[in-house]
Order: C-alpha cells, then sequence, then structure tokens
C-alpha cells in the first residue's frame, strides 16, 4: 500500500515537473510520518524514502535512534523555543521558524551541541489568523536578524498553504512566496541562501511543483488518514 502510494506521488511530481519545464530532481519528495507507527516508515524507507517530516518533537526523540542514519529529519511543526534543545542534533532542516527569539535559541543550542542547523523561515502566504509564520513584508527584517547567527543557516522559506477543496486556488500563494525567495536572494545577504521553498501538501503539491517548490511534504497521499487519538 505505502510502497504504491510512494510511485504515485513520485510519478505525480515527474508529471507536474515535465509541466512545468523542470527537472524531477530538483524536487525532493518529504514523507510526512507524524502519528505514523515505525512499521510504515519502515514500510517506506525499503521503498526508497530517505526524507521524513514530524510536528512534535517527542515523536522525533522516539523515532529517530530506531531508524536508519541516513534518514534525514525533517521538523516541520510548530516548535516551541523550550524544545530546541531536544532535537537540535536529530534534525537536518527545520522548517517553522517564525521569530527571531526562535532562530537566537537554535544559535544557542547549535553552539552547545557543537552543530551547524539549517532553518526555513515561514511564511504565513494567506494570512489565516490560525496558521503560524510570518506575513510576507515581515520576512526580509527577519531574514536579516537571523543572518547574523553563525550557526544558523537560512536555506529558503517555507509556507502551508490554505486547506481548499480546489488546490488551483493557492496556485498564487506559491507564486508569490516564490516571487518573494527571489526579491531575498537579490538582495545576497551573507549566510542566506533561498535554495529551497518547502510547499505543498498531499492535496495541492502538484501545483506547488509547478510553482516552484523543492520539497513536498505529503503525509495523507503517502501513509493515508491519521487518527489522532491514538
Ligand atoms: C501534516 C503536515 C503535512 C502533511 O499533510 P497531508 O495533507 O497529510 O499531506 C505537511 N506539512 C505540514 C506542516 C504538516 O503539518
Amino acid at each position: 500500500m505505502i510502497a504504491e502510494n510512494l510511485d504515485e506521488v513520485r510519478k505525480r511530481i515527474d508529471q507536474a515537473c515535465e509541466r512545468a519545464g523542470r527537472d524531477s530532481k530538483e524536487v525532493t519528495l518529504i514523507a510526512v510520518s507524524k502519528t505514523k507507527p515505525l512499521a510504515m516508515l519502515e514500510e517506506a524507507y525499503a521503498h526508497g524514502s530517505r526524507d521524513f517530516g514530524e510536528n512534535w518533537v517527542q515523536e522525533i526523540q522516539e523515532k529517530v535512534p530506531l531508524l536508519p542514519a541516513d534518514i534525514h529529519w525533517h521538523m516541520i511543526g510548530h516548535l516551541q523555543r523550550n524544545k530546541v534543545k531536544y532535537i537540535i542534533d536529530k534534525v537536518s532542516l527545520i522548517h517553522s521558524v517564525d521569530s527571531v527569539r526562535l532562530a537566537e535559541e537554535i544559535e544557542k543550542q547549535a553552539e552547545k551541541h557543537n552543530v551547524e542547523m539549517d532553518v526555513l523561515i515561514e511564511v504565513n502566504m494567506a494570512e489565516e489568523e490560525t496558521k503560524f509564520g510570518l506575513k510576507k513584508d515581515e520576512v526580509i527584517q527577519m531574514v536579516r536578524e537571523c543572518a547574523k547567527l553563525p550557526h544558523v543557516h537560512i536555506k529558503g522559506l517555507m509556507t502551508i498553504a490554505p486547506f481548499v477543496e480546489n488546490p488551483e486556488d493557492n496556485r498564487q500563494y506559491f507564486k508569490a512566496i516564490r516571487e518573494l525567495s527571489v526579491d531575498i536572494s537579490r538582495e545576497n545577504i551573507d549566510n542566506v541562501s533561498m535554495g529551497i521553498l518547502s510547499m505543498g501538501m498531499t492535496g495541492d503539491f502538484e501545483v506547488a511543483v509547478e510553482e516552484g517548490a523543492t520539497l513536498v511534504r505529503v503525509g495523507t497521499g503517502i501513509f493515508g488518514e491519521r487518527n489522532y487519538n491514538k
């Protein structure tokens, strides 16, 4: 089941790349495994997944030691400052940096653990009240502040688009965040690159790929519906 789902999602990514004239090697599929048991992650791993996305610190702490060391773990959920210390040496990329104070805590813990941490700035493109992330016009200021932190490296932007019936409704947000990332990269800020655009989920990843996503985060489309009550 998971193997077939992975094949299907990868095929749809390839087709979206083809439509957009992109090389599908530019796009990495992150298998979003929150709430899912190890056996399911192992199945995805056996079928080639090396990038997994998780939302909760405790789940990362539990899963990382039990799975192969060549996995790249992505922290995609909202991160509280007091929990940074638990994941700093476990994840490859934090997608959800949305305040200078959080970036400063990542700096502090990275230095302490003697690691360098790659991060993305989370942008709430549709300005939904229920979502975390910066407003579009706050991003450049935030990037400038975080660029000064020597152990924190901004690699791009991330957005969670609204939940919509028709994925075309989100194209505007994907286009706009890509334009924002181009604008920021033109500023040539030291210690900042804009190579990564993390956008697109089960409902809208093809549109995101057409608009330039380099990381897509797919959960339900690979592992099936989640049960949060366990
Ligand atoms: C849960 C989650 C996903 C995956 O969502 P699906 O709709 O199941 O693909 C992607 N990104 C973030 C930030 C998430 O929290």
